[in-house]
């Protein structure tokens, strides 16, 4: 059994059916139960539940205190290459764009990494994109190698890969996987993914669980909003994370929210998720899963993120390019980038800010001692 099985059976839901039949009482008391199920999790995401952010907020930060105290956790990512075999219609990087490529030699990572260690992060999110052929697990592996002086954390968000390869980067000092789904509709993901290997719909799908096995220590999902109903596609996103976290009990799980952001190509999204609706994501996934991570990058603007940190959230971004080589040679590495971003402050500046709303703002939580691998027993 994989999520595929669990997805399966989701997908026939009549979703319009239950949230057209949620009462107001349904939601008072799921705001009331220690535990909440499946279907708990699905009332709190429709369109009624939207009426109760306020109390749903309150719940959702006394939990978040209760299992992360008044704390965030830093990181920044580093894209080490552009490189992509896929057409992902959303995505600067798909290979129909015409995007200057780029990919960073080992000397180029490690002028990165000073600068990003500069700044006083510990932990790092490395990127490429979908291509085995330019960046592959050898490559990702040298770099993890040139990383592990400067970075005491160190996650990956490449390519789905197999279990083995990722042990193997385990192996070299890796300990954390972010990879999204995109979107978990089926038929929404061929349409969106007209070619490349990423058209394995269920081969992405598995991804995370193979990471899992793989002894990850920390694993996170994601759907990007925006590209269908959102309030099915984060549904989807927390059965995901809750069939992780019951089935590996080592691993960390979270997920992550981001919202489509411009980019080469100028794709519209189907579906506009607003702020409000975004909160409500986070307080729903939050009430429904009180231990995991959530992560908000700096797709979303300074203000937005402000206020986002009272309400769930454990895990943000700072001092972020997306542009490839971005953190050490600003000028040469323009227009590389995946996205735009909109929250452009440096890590001094987030730091400052949480500090200011009696936040502690967390540049390490984690290192790894040479010899023992995430997962191991002592
Ligand atoms: S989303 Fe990923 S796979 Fe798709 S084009 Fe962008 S980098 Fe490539």
């Amino acid at each position: 059994m994989s999520f595929y099985d669990i997805y399966q059976e989701a997908k026939n839901i009549d979703f319009e059916q239950h949230w057209q039949s949620v009462t107001d009482n349904d939601i008072l008391r799921i705001l009331t139960k220690e535990r909440l199920d499946a279907a708990d999790y699905l009332t709190l995401l429709s369109p009624r539940a939207a009426d109760f952010l306020e109390p749903m907020a309150q719940r959702a930060h006394r939990l978040t205190v209760q299992h992360f105290g008044h704390t965030m956790l830093l990181y920044t990512p580093m894209y080490l290459a552009n490189h992509c075999a896929n057409h992902c219609l959303y995505c600067s990087f798909s290979a129909l764009n015409k995007l200057k490529r780029k990919k960073l030699s080992l000397a180029q990572v490690e002028e990165e990494a000073k600068a990003i260690a500069a700044t006083g992060l510990k932990h790092i999110l490395i990127l490429t994109g979908e291509s085995p052929a330019h960046s592959p697990v050898s490559y990702i592996a040298d770099c993890v190698g040139v990383l592990k002086k400067y970075f005491d954390s160190i996650s990956i968000e490449v390519y789905p890969l197999s279990t083995e390869e990722y042990a193997q980067l385990v192996a070299v000092g890796v300990d954390g996987l972010t990879i999204y789904q995109e979107v978990y509709d089926e038929e929404m993901y061929k349409h969106l993914h007209p070619r490349g290997p990423k058209r394995d719909y269920r081969y992405r799908l598995d991804a995370p669980e193979r990471g899992c096995k793989a002894k990850m220590r920390t694993v996170n999902v994601g759907a990007l909003l925006g590209l269908e109903d959102w309030r099915k596609e984060a549904f989807f996103t927390g059965l995901h994370a809750d069939y992780l976290q019951n089935k590996y009990l080592d691993t960390e799980i979270g997920i992550s929210v981001p919202r489509i952001r411009p980019n080469v190509g100028g794709f519209s999204p189907k579906v506009d998720v607003t702020d409000r609706h975004l909160v409500q994501i986070i307080l729903a996934y939050r009430l429904f899963m009180p231990r995991a991570g959530i992560a908000v990058s700096t797709r979303e603007r300074a203000e937005l993120r402000n206020h986002l940190i009272k309400l769930g959230v454990t895990k943000m971004s700072a001092g972020v390019t997306t542009e490839v080589g971005g953190h050490s040679e600003k000028d040469s590495a323009e227009g590389t980038g995946q996205f735009e971003i909109s929250d452009n402050r440096g890590v001094d500046e987030i730091k400052q800010m949480l500090l200011s709303q009696g936040y502690q703002p967390v540049f390490k939580d984690w290192q790894c001692i040479d010899g023992e691998m995430p997962g191991e027993s002592v």
